[in-house]
């Protein structure tokens, strides 16, 4: 016989998770201080830094159009790829050692869709009130005063939006440009879809995804698990302390650290790959031990093997080599910047003239050579030429560079006829910069003798 229909949908496997707007109660205590000091930290730097000026221009600019990115005195350019994956390795690494010492830090610190989910909050409730008053103003009916206050709510989330995407796109447009440009709607379609698109996402996502991004987008909650040990320290409901509630065990049953919650679960049914380990029910379960005068901790950052009272053990291999791989990278980018040259050169055998023979009796073989000029100021670039006996630069030897610019200029290169057998012979292009002999490149080459 068939099964009723609502009998096969509750039988369904539920991947999502469908529930109400959590509306989280505002706690203090020392994890939400320390959160509000990574919020201020974080976005001083974010709103800060692209106003910050260096030598005449923007300090950190991501200039696309020029193919740089300046950070402060230094200018990469794409051919410093290799630092812009060492800088991604060592994230990924100190993200990896953090999760390894203490779970999730990141996520419930300084990952920016926490921090801006914080700053939403805090209007939200500055507007509409506390927890209580959300929740009441969801459920009650649609009244001018429901309007009002939906109206203001959206318009100042709108705005912190649109600061943060101009902000943003302030990384890779001159700040001091793209204001005057956005007051004037005289934008680049670029940067006016970098705008909308990045003014939508923070509000979106900070306004309305929320802790959903957390739980259902962000493929680190994922897989954070696999850097966990028995030692790594998360937040934790010391059961053998609290239970059994309202019976003999310190937990009264509140539910207070519940409802401050940011990601709505209950930290009492044990580690879950929602929680961001933000800290926030440690200071609430912690007001309320005050409260009842016993031990603060029943909830707390505490390792598994804490918990089952397992005595700690000294060393933990893979934050030693988590740390060993950062002091690795952190010492091989140190080397590339010190290591890298400010001169790149090119060198191209003209082939629709392989050789000739000049008046003189010398055979002659033609070059294209590109100098890339990476300093930030003008320089003269001496060229040289060696590998053959009696070979040397017909015409001139000293060539201008543009400050970051790449110039093409064309040489001619004689050496004796019957010096050496015909053939192609191996030679060296050596180009220093005139100001500077430590910049010196020596390229190869081929010479033909017909
Ligand atoms: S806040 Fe503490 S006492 Fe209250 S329910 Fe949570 S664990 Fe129990
Ligand atoms: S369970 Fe505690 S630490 Fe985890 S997200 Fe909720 S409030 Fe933050």
């Amino acid at each position: 016989m068939n099964k009723p229909v609502s009998k096969i949908r509750e039988a369904k496997l539920e991947l999502y998770r469908k529930k109400g707007k959590i509306h989280a109660r505002e706690v203090r205590g020392r994890f939400n201080t320390a959160r509000w000091a990574m919020v201020w930290l974080t976005q001083i730097i974010f709103y800060g830094a692209c106003w910050l000026e260096w030598g005449g221009r923007q300090a950190i600019l991501f200039d696309i159009p020029h193919e740089k990115f300046y950070l402060f005195g230094l200018v990469l350019w794409p051919q410093d790829a290799l630092l812009a994956a060492i800088a991604l390795i060592l994230a990924a690494t100190g993200l990896f050692l953090v999760t390894a010492l203490a779970g999730r830090l990141f996520c419930g610190f300084a990952c920016p869709q926490t921090v801006y989910t914080a700053i939403f909050m805090w209007v939200e409730a500055r507007v509409e009130g506390d927890h209580l008053a959300r929740l009441k103003l969801d459920q009650g009916p649609p009244t001018l005063r429901k309007l009002a206050l939906r109206a203001t709510k959206h318009a100042l989330w709108g705005l912190i939006a649109a600061w943060t995407a101009i902000t943003f796109v302030g990384y890779f447009t001159p700040i001091r440009e793209l204001l005057p440009a956005v007051a004037g709607w005289n934008l680049g379609p670029w940067e006016a879809f970098w705008l909308l698109f990045y003014g939508l996402f923070t509000y979106v996502q900070a306004g309305f995804a929320r802790e959903a991004v957390c739980q259902h987008m962000c493929p680190y909650s994922r897989f954070q698990g696999v850097m966990f040990d028995s030692a790594t320290r998360t937040v934790s409901y010391d059961s053998a302390r609290g239970e059994p509630r309202k019976g003999g065990g310190d937990c009264i049953d509140c539910g207070i650290c519940v409802q401050v919650c940011p990601v709505g679960i209950d930290i009492r049914d044990g580690l879950q790959y929602p929680c961001i380990n933000c800290g926030l029910c440690v200071d609430a379960c912690d007001e309320v031990m005050g409260r009842v005068n016993k031990p603060v901790g029943l909830i707390r950052f505490a390792s598994e093997n804490e918990l089952a009272g397992v005595p700690r053990k000294s060393g933990r291999p893979r934050l030693a080599v988590y740390a060993g791989l950062i002091g690795a990278f952190v010492a091989l980018g140190a080397w590339t910047v010190t290591q890298r040259s400010l001169l790149l050169v090119d060198v191209l055998r003209d082939r629709g003239s392989l050789a000739r023979e000049a008046a003189d009796g010398r055979i002659e073989n033609a070059y294209t050579l590109k100098l890339a000029n990476l300093a930030e100021e003008a320089r003269d670039f001496d060229i040289e030429v060696s590998g053959l006996p009696g070979i040397e630069l017909i015409g001139p030897q000293r060539f201008a560079g543009e400050p970051g610019g790449i110039r093409t200029v064309q040489v001619t290169v004689a050496a004796p006829a019957g010096s050496v057998p015909p053939g192609a012979r191996p030679i060296r292009f050596h180009i220093s910069a005139h100001q500077d002999p430590a910049t010196r490149v020596t390229e190869s080459s081929t010479f033909v003798f017909p």
